[in-house]
C-alpha cells in the first residue's frame, strides 16, 4: 500500500486522527499559516480542512502531489471547486456529521430571541432584576419560515412542529411534495417573508444567495420578524440588516455566522436585539466526533480509489 500523507491544518478529533494513522503518515499542523500552508502542500496526497482554512487556487496550484481535500463537517465555500476541478482533485465532505449540532443550536437561538435569555443573565449578573421588561413572546401559534428545506432545515421543522409552530418553507430545488414531507408548506419567497413571524436560513453561500436577504427581502417580512441565521455569513447583507434593526423593522436577529470571522464587536454585534455566538453551530462533542470519523472514513476511500458516499466533486 502507498504511503499516503495528509495534513490537517484545522483541527480534527482524535478518534478522526486514529482511523487516519492506521493507513498513513499525519501530520496535524492545526492553525498553519497560508503562508506555510502553500509551502509544504507539495508534501501531501491529502489535506482536511474545516471552515478556517481557505483552499484557494494557489493551494491546489503548488498541491502537486494533492488528490483529495476533506472539508470536516458541510460547507465547501472555503474550498475553490473550480480550481479542485482543474487539478483534477477529489472534494469531500462529512454532511450528516452536524445536522442534529445545528438544528439544536438553530432552535436555541429561536427561544433565546423569544424570550431575551442573554439580555436577562447579563443584567442578573448586574445585580438587575429586569422582570417587568422581560416580556417575551411564544413559539407556539407563530408562523416559522424556513429558506432551505435540506438536512437541516428539516430537522428544524420537526423541532417547531412540536413546539406548535406553523411552519412554511421556501427552496427552489426541493419538490413541493417533498417540503410537505419535510414537516413545512411549501411556499415561494415572497409569501415566506409576508407570513413570518420567524424566519431560519438554511441554505448554503453562493453565488445566487450571496446577500439574498437585503433591503428587498427585509422590506418584505413582518414587521417586528425575528430572524435566526445559523447558515453562512454573506447570505445577510449585514448593513441592511442593522438598518431594519435600527428602525425597528426586525425585532431581533440571532447570528452565529458573519459576512467576515472573527467580525470583532461591530455595530451589528454590539446592537442590543442581537444575539451573536461564534460560529459554534457544529461545535459539539457529538457532531465533532462524527465529522472527524466520516471525514477520515471518505478521505482515505478517495486515496485507496474505493467507491464514495460524500463526493462533493
Ligand atoms: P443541505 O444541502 O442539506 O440543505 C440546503 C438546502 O438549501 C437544500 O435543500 C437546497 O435545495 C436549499 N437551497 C439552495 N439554494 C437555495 C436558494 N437559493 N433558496 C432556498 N433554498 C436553497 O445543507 P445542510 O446540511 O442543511 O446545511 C445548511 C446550511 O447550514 C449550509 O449553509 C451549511 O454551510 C450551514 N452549516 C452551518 C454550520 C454552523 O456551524 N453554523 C454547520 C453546518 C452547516
Amino acid at each position: 500500500m502507498p504511503d499516503f500523507k495528509i495534513l490537517i491544518s484545522d483541527g480534527l478529533d482524535e478518534s478522526g486522527q486514529a482511523i487516519l494513522r492506521a493507513s498513513a503518515t499525519v501530520d496535524d499542523r492545526s492553525g498553519i499559516s497560508a503562508d506555510d500552508l502553500l509551502y509544504l502542500i507539495p508534501d501531501y496526497s491529502a489535506l482536511i480542512v474545516r471552515g478556517r482554512t481557505k483552499v484557494i487556487a494557489s493551494v491546489f496550484k503548488a498541491g502537486s502531489n494533492l488528490k483529495v481535500v476533506g472539508r470536516a463537517g458541510v460547507g465547501v465555500d472555503n474550498i475553490d471547486l473550480e480550481a479542485a476541478k482543474a487539478h483534477g482533485v477529489t472534494v469531500v465532505n462529512a454532511p450528516m456529521s452536524t445536522t442534529l449540532a445545528v438544528a439544536e443550536l438553530t432552535f436555541g437561538l429561536l427561544i433565546a430571541l423569544a424570550r431575551e435569555f442573554p439580555r436577562a443573565d447579563a443584567a442578573m449578573k448586574q445585580g438587575q432584576w429586569l422582570k417587568k421588561e422581560l416580556e417575551g413572546v411564544e413559539l407556539n401559534g407563530k408562523t416559522l419560515g424556513i429558506i432551505g428545506v435540506g438536512r437541516i432545515g428539516m430537522e428544524v421543522a420537526k423541532r417547531a412542529q412540536a413546539f406548535g409552530m406553523n411552519i412554511v418553507a421556501y427552496d427552489p430545488f426541493v419538490p413541493a411534495h417533498e417540503i410537505e414531507n419535510r414537516g413545512a408548506e411549501p411556499v415561494a419567497s415572497d409569501e415566506l417573508y409576508d407570513c413570518s413571524d420567524f424566519i431560519s436560513l438554511h441554505l448554503p453561500l453562493d453565488v445566487q444567495t450571496r446577500d439574498m436577504i437585503g433591503p428587498l427581502a427585509l422590506s418584505q417580512m413582518k414587521d417586528g420578524v425575528r430572524i435566526v441565521c445559523a447558515a453562512r455569513g454573506g447570505i445577510i447583507d449585514e448593513s441592511a440588516l442593522l438598518e431594519a434593526l435600527n428602525n425597528g423593522k426586525v425585532a431581533g436577529v440571532a447570528l452565529d455566522v458573519f459576512a467576515s470571522e472573527p467580525p470583532g464587536a461591530t455595530e451589528l454585534i454590539r446592537h442590543p436585539h442581537v444575539i451573536a455566538t461564534p460560529h459554534i453551530g457544529a461545535q459539539t462533542v457529538e457532531a465533532q466526533v462524527r465529522a472527524a470519523t466520516d471525514i477520515a472514513t471518505e478521505v482515505l476511500a478517495a486515496l485507496q480509489g474505493k467507491p464514495l458516499r460524500w463526493k462533493v466533486l
